[in-house]
């Protein structure tokens, strides 16, 4: 794997193992989206790596695609069910679970999105960033 100069080419995995995934641009920030429809596919809120480069599959066969909106789908194992990242369509950009990394150290949590539909019962003490469903569609709306 190359070396981007900073950080290194990210690996991971869900659990079974049948999907493997390499991130080429290495990236270590992250962000929550306390969303319905990340809560629902995750099983809580949904963190995500933002990749700024394409990223690799391995076992592409055995990852199932879920659309979710007219401008995203979702991945997950088709084996073992892992939810392993949101696909921005328009931009073909990733979003990768950084659970799913397999060296999880140095990650830095800094954003969290759609905190106004956060379920009362869990709150994060980390200081991050926070935006609204509304800010997040004004920060990404088409600007012509
Ligand atoms: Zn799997
Ligand atoms: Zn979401």
């Amino acid at each position: 794997m190359n070396d981007t100069g900073g950080r290194k080419a990210q690996t991971g995995r869900c659990l079974c193992g049948k999907v493997k995934f390499t991130i080429g641009e290495g990236v270590d920030e992250i962000g929550a989206c306390h969303c319905d429809m990340c809560r629902r596919w995750s099983g809580g809120p949904m963190f995500a790596l933002h990749c700024k480069g394409p990223v690799e599959f391995e076992g592409e066969e055995h990852i199932v695609r879920y659309k979710s909106s007219d401008w995203g789908e979702r991945g997950f194992c088709g084996v073992c069910g892992s939810s392993l990242f949101y696909h921005l369509l328009p931009t073909g950009e990733y979003m990768v679970s950084p659970c799913a990394l397999d060296d999880q150290s140095g990650l830095k949590f800094t954003n969290q999105i759609f905190i106004d539909e956060k379920p009362a019962y869990y709150d994060f003490a980390n200081d991050t960033v926070k935006m609204t469903g509304a800010e997040v569609f004004a920060m990404y709306a088409p600007k012509e």
